[in-house]
């Protein structure tokens, strides 16, 4: 093979050349492996996140891998930041063909009784309307040219119910699998394909984000789970492991999968 040959083979190997993806959650954890991953697969990535450094660097190491990347600093439960942020995106590239919804939170973990409804309705605010805006104001985009949306739940409201004062959190999670079934009928006409993943325990930022109450020790079930609780790996698994499936479900390998939740545990919840 000569050199032209292996140069047109690499590029064939991209398997989201030239597609423009917005990812929210960009700046860590799962959002940040899959923002780096479909751009080393030729997508231009439109990171979604909160104003911080980390967003920041992902952008950077975007465009010093030599592709393109955009942060837009959104709030995902604000429809007006995240109606702008996608134009945004649209406007810079023309188009919008992946549509990876991944930002979210643990929130507030506590007895449901001692739960505020403010702590409820804003992990159900970032999780589940936030996936529901991130969608609506991407579709009159993906309209005319079809894609891929890929929406972040977990084993957590779907598989597993173990996770004790998780229950806005759980509930939210179940809300985007719904959600996410509703959307791949509604938007099969348009040839875009929406599909869920549910990842099991993955080694991220994501206990930043969560606040335990005092009251929870009173709902704690007295049951200790072994060590390392995922029989495949031993241990949590990493964000690259989902980059992987997100990639697959961005790609036109997954053509004909529309609707279906995908859990990525190690088989963590078949214990
Ligand atoms: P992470 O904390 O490392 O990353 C989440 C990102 O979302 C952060 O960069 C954060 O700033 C951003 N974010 C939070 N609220 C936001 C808001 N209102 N607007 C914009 N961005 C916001 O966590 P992660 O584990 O990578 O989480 C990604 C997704 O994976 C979440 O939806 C989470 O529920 C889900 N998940 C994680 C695990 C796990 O074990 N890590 C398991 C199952 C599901």
């Amino acid at each position: 093979m000569n050199i032209t040959e292996e140069k047109q083979q690499q590029t064939n190997m991209l398997r989201v050349k030239d597609k423009v993806a917005v990812i929210t959650g960009a700046g860590s954890g799962i959002g940040r492996a899959a923002a780096l991953l479909l751009a080393k697969h030729g997508a231009k990535v439109c990171l979604i996140d909160l104003n911080n450094n980390r967003s920041e660097t992902v952008e950077k190491q975007i465009n010093e891998l030599g592709g393109e990347s955009l942060f837009i600093d959104t709030d995902v439960s604000d429809p007006d930041r995240v109606n702008k942020a996608i134009q945004a995106a649209f406007e810079q590239w023309g188009r919008i063909d992946i549509v990876f919804a991944n930002a979210g939170i643990n929130g507030v973990v506590s007895p449901i009784e001692d739960m505020t409804p403010e702590a409820w309705d804003h992990t159900l605010t970032t999780n589940l309307k936030g996936t529901f805006l991130t969608v609506k104001y991407a579709i009159p985009h993906m309209k005319k040219n079809g894609g891929s949306i890929i929406i972040t739940s977990s084993i957590n409201g779907s598989r597993k119910f173990s996770g004790i004062g998780m229950s806005a959190y759980s509930s939210s999670k179940a809300g985007q699998i719904a959600f996410a079934k509703m959307a791949a009928l509604e938007l099969a006409n348009y040839k875009i394909r929406v599909n869920v993943i549910c990842p099991g325990a993955i080694q991220t930022n994501i206990g930043e984000s969560t606040k335990e109450t005092p009251q929870l020790d009173k709902i704690k079930i007295p049951v200790k789970y072994p060590e390392g609780s995922q029989p495949l790996e031993h241990g949590p698994g990493q964000p690259e492991q989902v980059a992987d499936l997100v990639l697959f479900l961005a790609s036109q390998e997954s053509s004909h999968i529309s609707g279906t939740e995908v859990f990525i545990d190690g088989a963590e919840t078949l214990l």
